[in-house]
């Protein structure tokens, strides 16, 4: 196999929040609040995404900050009972747009209303990839959701394989499973962690929904071209705690380096898992699998003793 770096190994890293809502739909903090809130925390970028309502505020842009301009559209089944959300299955998607400032103002706009109808859905994600909109699959737990809803969904470049809201909305915020049900039914998608935070509860209440899922984007510059480049890429990872610093081949093995963790798991197509595990009261920061080249893909997971992981994006053998 060729060496080559699977996160880049130049440029910095971007923390974001990929995943926020404010008071223009059901959130409790304005965009401003968000952001100080957020660049308190080390946060560079955030992005908005009120449900239906599409967030562009390029007010907010400073050196250090950036804004991405998005929103959530949601698909619901239909009601068994009137007014009672809490069986409805639900697909909710991200649609983060790659050129706002080009396209000088947009309505946010939700797919057919048709629960089941996966082609037109579709279609309207891919008209929404024509139109220059990253499209994110949200959540697939707390929407009730199995693999039967969402294995055929195209043209989602990402989906949350952990939503820091819903976990402690119900315990319902990781979706390992589901990222590689996606990957092992031929999807090609990348993963990322977000808070999907609505600020109900002030910060400091162990219910408040904010900086739990964060994603690490590397990218030359804090700008809006390179930071959408960079997700077009992959050039990311998700966390809810741990860091990745380096993840390569080299030779034939897979290296990767990250902050200090009990365990470093790299999980492929198959049920073969190569692992890494410190012993009793240590850590480990680094570790090299030799591969064989039938794995098909290979994603990192990285667990503390926290029980916090950082996860990388999959990469599939054939395609490297
Ligand atoms: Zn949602
Ligand atoms: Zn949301």
């Amino acid at each position: 196999m060729q060496n080559r770096a699977l996160l880049p190994q130049t440029g910095n890293f971007y923390k974001a929040n990929l995943h926020t809502h404010t008071v223009l739909s059901d959130g409790h903090w304005t965009k401003e609040q968000v952001k100080a809130e957020y660049q308190k925390r080390g946060y560079s970028i955030v992005a908005y995404t009120d449900h239906r309502h599409y967030g562009w505020h390029p007010a907010l842009a400073d050196d250090n900050f950036l804004p991405l301009a998005a929103f959530e559209a949601d698909l619901n089944e239909v009601f068994q009972k009137p007014g009672d959300f809490s069986r409805v299955k639900t697909y909710h998607i991200n649609f983060y747009d790659t050129d706002p400032v080009a396209r000088g103002g947009f309505t946010a706009i939700q797919p057919p209303q048709r629960y089941g109808d996966v082609a037109g859905l579709n279609e309207f994600i891919s008209q929404m990839n024509e139109q220059g909109f990253l499209a994110c699959y949200n959540h697939p737990w707390w929407s009730l959701q199995t693999h039967e809803d969402y294995r055929g969904l195209r043209g989602v470049f990402a989906m949350e394989i952990y939503n820091h809201g819903c976990e402690l909305d119900g315990l319902y915020g990781y979706a390992p499973q589901a990222y590689d049900e996606m990957l092992r039914t031929g999807t090609h998608l990348h993963c990322v962690a977000t808070d999907d935070n609505h600020d109900a509860y002030p910060v400091g209440d162990p219910r408040n929904d904010s900086f739990g899922g964060f994603t690490m984007i590397r990218a030359p510059a804090l700008n809006y071209g390179a930071i959408i480049q960079a997700l077009k890429n992959g050039d990311f990872y998700a966390s809810t705690g741990p860091e990745l610093y380096g993840l390569e081949i080299k030779g034939d093995a897979l290296c990767v380096r990250c902050s200090p963790v009990e365990k470093i798991y790299a999980v492929t197509q198959g049920r073969r898992c190569y692992m890494a595990v410190a012993e009793p009261g240590h850590t480990i920061t680094e570790a090299c699998f030799p591969l064989r080249g039938d794995e098909g893909y290979l994603r990192m997971d990285c667990r503390d003793g926290a029980g916090n992981h950082a996860y990388s994006n999959a990469y599939f053998l054939d395609v490297l």
